[in-house]
């Protein structure tokens, strides 16, 4: 399996080398040359198969350079003890129609590390099948879930640095002190004085800032990315879409090549992406469900066909959705055009120079096809929580509220009887605050400390704090660095020493 960029110009690559670049040469993403197809019968198969060794088949079908028993140590180490359950992807049953799939039982409780603790080990392999001896350093942009991921499975990894810069006050108390507590002796976390898409812009600034590779080639040392645009972490997504198919198979809560659809809280649509590319592998998907927060620009590019970048940035209840880039819709574009580079690249162009781009109607009606979108306001997420809470007793946190808020409106408005999978990116415990305020509005925590608001939010519902957060309190506060946008170079190469 070769790859090739959605805009083009580069020569196709192996998996390993899209790995350690993250990015490909002329700007664009990398993409894989065709999408292996998965018989109907091994979906089925899958039923009795265990989360490590689906995703070592799955991956197996793109990473053809991986040697079998390599990808069965990688999955393995992967999706281990780290996970709080056995079965890694739970899949819990609401009601008759539908299901949430928990993708938040990993170190970080949130759905990054269902790529984040794998990528490291394909990144390692990658380095060695590519006789790459200088040092990597790992660069991040965050939006508050992936900077902890990515900062908990690259630490201490042998040759490798990280540094992650995130959004100083757009992240949530649970996400900063996560990310300000984190050891390791390979590991930098930097604050920005702005957005995520002030932090965004800055790290592909660094990318492609000539100056800056030769000061770190100086060091022995080549640039990489672990966020979404990198092949690495969206491959390993694909997984928790058939495993999850294949559990409701095993509990005949569907009927055999029954379609279902599924629901995904998106951003920078990586998660729901990977969805598309398991329809493409042969999975019974319906529609794909894309709800986002009042930064909606990818409802506004499903519904009109126009993506516009240019609206205000609100802070929502919801932060790992707070982007108005969407980087990987890239890769969508290049499918729903048959794979035209020449479109891709003007429209990306377009978005640079004047911040939108629209696509024809004919295109429209192809997206529309496996595509649904909408949005949903932070008081919508507060009532969806309280009523998720009362009718089902089942806990979800602000990101799963915004898709169960959008599926409740398109149920109402499509009556579609498909049975639905709802995505769940992270744990309720990651926003406390905006959970409990959901189900207890009179409760005054203004005057709280992030553990206490825990607590609290533990003994209203009668659930379990997670190990993960259990163990924040008391750690020292390791990193204090912060910088504005335009500091973030010189920030990193003092840091550095550079
Ligand atoms: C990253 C994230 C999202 C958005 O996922 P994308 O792949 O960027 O679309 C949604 N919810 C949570 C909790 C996240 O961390």
């Amino acid at each position: 399996m070769q790859y090739i960029s959605t805009r083009g110009k580069d020569l196709t690559v192996t998996a390993s080398q899209v790995i350690v670049q993250g990015l490909a040469h002329d700007g664009g993403l990398y993409v894989p040359e065709f999408f292996p197809q998965i018989p109907y019968e091994k979906v089925e198969q899958m039923a009795c198969m265990s989360y490590q060794s689906i995703a070592a088949e799955l991956i197996g079908c793109y990473l053809t350079e991986f040697l079998e028993q390599e990808l069965t140590d990688m999955t393995s180490a992967a999706y281990g003890e780290q996970f709080d359950t056995n079965e890694i992807a739970p899949l819990v049953q609401i009601d008759a129609k539908e299901s949430v799939l928990e993708l938040y039982h990993g170190p970080t409780l949130a759905f990054k590390d269902m790529a984040l603790q794998l990528l490291p080990h394909l990144m390692r392999s990658s380095m060695e099948k590519n006789g790459i001896q200088q040092k990597v350093l790992i660069l991040v942009a965050t939006s508050g879930d992936t900077g902890k991921a990515a900062l908990e499975g690259f630490r201490d990894v042998e040759n490798v640095d990280i540094a992650v810069y995130y959004p100083k006050e757009g992240v949530s108390p649970a996400q900063k002190l996560q990310m300000l507590t984190q050891e390791g002796n390979n590991v930098y976390v930097f604050g920005v004085d702005g957005d995520f898409d002030d932090t965004q812009t800055g790290v592909k600034r660094i990318f492609s800032d000539p100056a800056m590779q030769e000061k770190l080639a100086q060091k022995g040392c080549r640039l990489s990315s672990a966020n979404s645009m990198n092949w690495g972490r969206l491959v390993s997504q694909i997984v928790y879409y058939f495993y999850s198919y294949a559990q409701l198979r095993k509990h005949n809560r569907i009927s055999s090549g029954e379609k279902v659809n599924f629901v995904v809280p998106s951003g920078n649509f990586g998660n729901i992406l990977a969805g598309y590319y398991a329809k493409k592998m042969g999975l019974p998907i319906h529609k794909l469900i894309c709800a986002s927060n009042r930064n909606n620009v990818l409802t506004d590019f499903f519904q009109k066909g126009e993506y516009n970048r240019n609206r205000a940035f609100y802070q929502t209840s919801s932060p790992s959705m707070d982007i108005l880039i969407s980087s990987n819709l890239e890769r969508l574009l290049f499918e729903i055009t048959e794979r035209d580079s020449e479109k891709v690249a003007l429209w990306m162009q377009s978005l640079q120079q004047s911040g939108a781009y629209q696509i024809t109607p004919g295109m429209q009606e192809i997206v529309q096809d496996s595509f649904y979108a909408d949005w949903c306001n932070d008081k919508e997420v507060l009532d969806t929580i309280r009523e998720v809470w009362m009718n089902f007793g089942y806990l979800m946190d602000t990101h799963t509220a915004v898709a169960q808020h959008v599926y409740e409106q398109y149920y109402a408005r499509t009556q579609d009887p498909a049975k639905t999978v709802i995505v769940s990116t992270a744990s309720p415990y990651k926003f406390a605050s905006h959970v409990l305020q959901a189900l207890q509005p009179e409760t005054d925590i203004s005057q709280d400390d992030e553990f206490n608001v825990v607590r609290k939010l533990s003994e209203a519902t009668s659930t379990a704090i997670p190990r993960a957060i259990q163990e924040l309190q008391g750690k020292p506060i390791l990193h204090q660095v912060h910088c504005a946008p335009n500091e973030m170079e010189d920030t990193l190469l003092e840091q550095l020493k550079i």
